[in-house]
């Protein structure tokens, strides 16, 4: 048996292992077009800022990889040749054949469509040669120019922050975040940027970047007003990597459209991660996501399922626990509403589910660094957002993932100035306990 798995990322290492819990004997080749093989990407944004060398962002050593038996071929699949269960590599240079098969491509980020795109000194973070390409060309002292939402933007500002340069943080809308974050968060991240010595522009179009022999100069917003700059930074939204399956006849929405158990359309074909569009319960639709859990739970799933294990993936509540403007931040199920202005579909470290605000009541306290918003349903909570004090990080996943019954605190929790962080706790003490946790 021979197992294929496209993708170096999370999901593709982590269908490796399952694959191989299940089946010691079969063949397991992972094909990626990234040199560097798997290594954390979300670890990217602390190598920016020096917090973390690039030696600490890969996560398996050479002796993982060869206890798992597994070959890694460095090389770009160009086509799925679904009637010959066949791959073309590197535009026909070479053919592999598999059994079962993963699509673990992952997304990238959404290219910018302006004139001077293609400038030197445009920047993106997908990955670990985009980190690099962005070190050797901060240059302390001199300007950088960020525009988009999301978590991605903000890393890069605070990256190029911390290499010296002076940032200057484009937003076409009136606040950061808008869809995820409500006004009240986007000011405690927008404040902390302002003293950290960015500045910000809202209401601010990027029209065009101007270069000057070659490189990146400056850029003109559709104000008409021009900023000189020597690098722009993008992070404008992500895209799953649909280029095989389009071709291969795979069903597809904004995602590869996955059953419970990971499966395509095509038995023997499997799709896992940030290219896959698994269902949500919480949300009732399959629904994009760009977090690292999901991938790497949706990629065990599928490699169980790939070696004849049959195992269902159960999305629970999306959640991230990220830095925004330095304060740690947990978001957990669906919290926001509508779209964002700087962000065209999901972002990196988003989820989709995140945009949903169903028929829920918001509880919040905290007006400073210590903020807490709840979402409270008819029975249970449907998201939170923390910033700062993390303390109920851990028992409100469990309660929006675990669907907790809190119609006996509800109306408390509801009621002007309820001490929600109390109520919250007391409540987990007590849940904790029936479902044995
Ligand atoms: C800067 C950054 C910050 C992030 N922050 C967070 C965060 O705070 N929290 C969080 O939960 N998540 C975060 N994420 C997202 C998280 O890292 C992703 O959800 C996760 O890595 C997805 O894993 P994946 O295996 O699906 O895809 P990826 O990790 O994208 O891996 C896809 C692999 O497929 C390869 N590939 C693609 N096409 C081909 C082809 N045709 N042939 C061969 N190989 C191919 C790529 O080279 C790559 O190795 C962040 C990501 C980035 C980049």
């Amino acid at each position: 048996m021979r197992y294929v798995i496209i993708g170096s990322g999370v999901a593709g290492m982590s269908a490796a292992e399952a694959i191989r819990s299940v089946d010691g004997a079969g063949e397991i080749v992972m094909v990626s077009e990234d040199p560097h093989g798997y290594y954390s990407r979300p670890g990217l944004a602390y190598y920016l800022t020096g917090e973390l060398p690039d030696k600490a962002l890969y996560l398996r050593s050479r002796e993982d990889a060869r206890k798992l038996k597994l070959t890694f071929l460095n090389a770009c699949v160009t086509r799925i040749l679904r009637a010959e269960h066949a791959l073309e590599l590197d535009g026909g240079k070479s053919r592999l054949t598999y059994d079962k098969l993963l699509i673990a491509v992952g997304a990238q980020a959404v290219p910018l469509q302006v004139t001077g795109a293609n400038l030197q000194g445009v920047v993106k973070l997908d990955h670990m040669n985009d980190a690099r390409s962005i070190l050797s060309q901060a240059r302390r002292g001199r300007t950088a120019v960020v525009v988009g939402g999301g978590i991605t933007a903000l890393e890069l500002t605070e990256g190029l922050l911390a290499r010296g340069m002076k940032v200057i943080y484009l937003l076409r809308g009136d606040r950061y975040w808008g869809n995820v974050l409500d006004p009240h968060e986007s000011q405690i991240v927008e404040k902390r940027l302002a003293e950290e010595g960015v500045s910000l522009r809202h209401h601010a179009d990027l029209a065009e970047i101007l270069g000057k022999g070659g490189k990146v100069a400056g850029v003109r917003l559709k104000d008409g007003q021009t900023i000189r700059c020597d690098l722009l930074a993008y992070a404008i939204g992500i895209r799953p990597r649909m280029e095989l399956v389009t071709e291969a006849g795979l069903d597809f929405e904004r995602g590869i459209l996955v059953d419970e158990h990971l499966q395509t359309n095509d038995p023997d074909i499997f799709a896992a991660g940030d290219v896959a569009q698994a269902f949500d319960p919480l949300s009732g639709r399959a629904v994009l996501d760009s977090l690292w859990n999901p991938a790497r739970e949706q990629g065990h799933a599928a490699g169980l399922n790939m070696a004849g294990r049959r195992t269902a993936y159960l999305k629970s509540a999306p959640f991230n626990v990220t830095r925004l403007a330095g304060l740690t931040t947990t978001i957990i199920g669906a919290v926001g509403h509508g779209l964002d202005e700087d962000v065209f579909g999901i972002a990196r470290g988003d989820s989709e589910t995140w945009r949903d605000l169903p028929h829920a009541l918001v509880a919040q306290s905290g007006f400073d660094v210590n903020h807490m918003r709840l979402l409270v349903g008819e029975q249970t909570l449907v998201g939170a957002v923390l910033m700062g004090d993390q303390t109920l990080s851990w028992p409100l996943q469990k309660m929006v993932a675990g669907g907790a019954d809190i119609s006996s605190i509800r109306d408390k929790l509801l009621a002007p100035d309820a001490p929600i962080a109390d109520l919250i706790a007391a409540y987990w003490m007590e849940w904790r306990k029936q479902i044995a946790l």
